[in-house]
């Protein structure tokens, strides 16, 4: 292995996520025979709404940004989703992970839509008071679509508590009454839930599990590789040594690391936090993101972006078990490719639920004004991430399909079903 130097990013091919989303939503209105009516009706956004707002900067400049918010559907309830701040942020990036977000509420069934919201900004480069101005200007700017009945945000890529909270006593005083189930994945301090930051990884470990166990693959000891250092990429390298699996490689933008023994998962963590940049990490070899990718593991989780296995690299992937923590990670030409090959895939849209599927039991919690100890949080997201993989094992089985086609056929279903009792008008 070459481990010279730090990889250029994005290492991925240009590939747009909505015409992924729109043809994998398409092969299933075709195979469950929807008509044409219910097919434009789930090719569609309910509401778009795109807006240029003023960042005061530290400086005493003014800089005028660019973001959007997208309600996929809300058949099922309200909209549903995280709130992305990147520079590469576009409109068809984020028309995509609204609709992914739709199904990915479908599946485990919870009462929600699919919505998403971005933030065209290099987040790294503002002051801690910039990235206030900057996520309350954006909090005024969505206000009209947001609130606990209407549309949901939560953290993804960019965004974390702190920038909840934000948005929440944003949302809250242009209310002029406390609204904390407007928002979901706050500090704890603040109508947070205990067990959400580590929700999203804590559905990979019970979905990996569950995947373990159907291809009968022993866990205690199994390798893994994980493309991605944050909020998701951490808690599943670290949940899943946890039980038992030997981590041995991790990467961020800087590239990544490789220990064929198994890394001290809890010291990679502490370094990253420390210095934002893992392949310093002294215990490991440095290895490429490609090259992470492609390792001889049991299990590989992508959790960084979309489009990282692309038919440039998907027929060099040799991980028997993919579980998908990031949304999108897979490109549909590697799909297939891995299909072929007979990797066991646990597509995006059940196994990055954990994280939605918590911040539903914050927002019960809100509406309740109770808290929830983390044993119950914990153990209600087991329960429903397992529930929802035996459904979709079971789906796929019955069908033929795979667990990506029968994750999308339940979702997808269920969504034209409620549309249907309601009628395509509804709020
Ligand atoms: P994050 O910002 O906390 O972390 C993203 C990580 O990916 C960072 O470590 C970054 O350095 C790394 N990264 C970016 N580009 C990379 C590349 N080309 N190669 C390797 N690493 C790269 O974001 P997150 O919240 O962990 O989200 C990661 C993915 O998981 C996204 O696809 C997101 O939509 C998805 N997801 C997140 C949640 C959640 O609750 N946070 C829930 C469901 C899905």
């Amino acid at each position: 292995m070459d481990h010279t130097g730090v990889e250029p990013v994005p290492t991925a091919v240009e590939v747009d996520p909505y015409e992924t989303a729109l043809a994998q939503l398409d092969a299933i209105t075709d195979r469950l025979g929807l008509d044409d009516a219910m097919r434009q009706y789930l090719r569609t956004n309910r509401r778009e709404l795109t807006v240029n707002f003023a960042v005061r900067m530290d400086n005493g400049s003014t800089a005028i940004v660019w973001g959007c918010r997208v309600q996929h559907n809300n058949a099922r309830g309200p909209c549903k989703g995280g709130l992305r701040f990147h520079p590469d942020v576009h409109l068809n990036e984020v028309r995509a992970l609204a609709m992914w977000m739709t199904w990915k509420c479908a599946i485990p069934n919870i009462p929600y839509g699919g919505g998403k919201g971005g933030v065209k900004v290099d987040y790294k480069s503002l002051s801690p008071t910039e990235l206030e101005n900057l996520s309350r200007a954006y909090a005024s700017a969505i206000g009209p679509l947001i609130g606990p009945d209407r549309d949901i945000p939560a953290p993804d890529v960019g965004t974390n508590p702190q920038v909840m909270a934000w948005i929440v006593d944003t949302y809250s005083r242009e209310k002029g009454a406390w609204s904390p189930g407007a928002v979901t994945g706050k500090p704890v301090n603040v109508c947070g839930t205990l067990g959400r930051d580590a929700a999203t990884g804590r559905g990979v470990q019970f979905v990996v599990e569950e995947a373990a166990r159907y291809r009968g693959l022993p866990l205690e000891g199994a390798t893994v590789a994980v493309q991605g250092f944050g909020n998701a990429g951490q808690w599943s390298a670290e949940l899943l040594a946890g039980r038992g699996c030997r981590v041995v490689a991790v990467s961020d933008t800087s590239g990544g690391i490789y220990n064929g023994r198994g890394l001290d998962v809890e010291a990679a963590i502490a370094h990253k936090l420390a210095t934002n940049r893992i392949v310093t990490f002294k215990d490991g070899d440095r290895i490429t993101n490609d090259e992470l990718l492609t390792l001889d593991v049991d299990v590989l989780v992508p959790a960084a972006f979309e489009n990282q296995i692309t038919a440039a690299n998907a027929a060099r992937v040799r991980a028997r078990i993919i579980a998908e923590a990031a949304n999108g990670p897979t490109t549909l030409e590697a799909d297939r490719i891995l299909v072929e090959k007979d990797t066991f895939i646990v597509p995006d849209v059940l196994a990055s639920a954990g994280g939605v599927v918590v911040s539903y039991f914050e927002w019960v919690q809100n509406r309740q004004g109770l808290f929830w100890e983390e044993k119950q949080v914990n153990a209600s997201l087991a329960r429903i991430m397992r529930k929802a993989f035996g459904q979709v094992a079971s789906l796929s089985e019955k069908e033929k399909v795979t667990m990506r086609e029968a994750a999308l056929m339940l979702g997808i279903s269920r969504v034209a079903e409620a549309a249907k009792l309601r009628g395509m008008n509804h709020s």
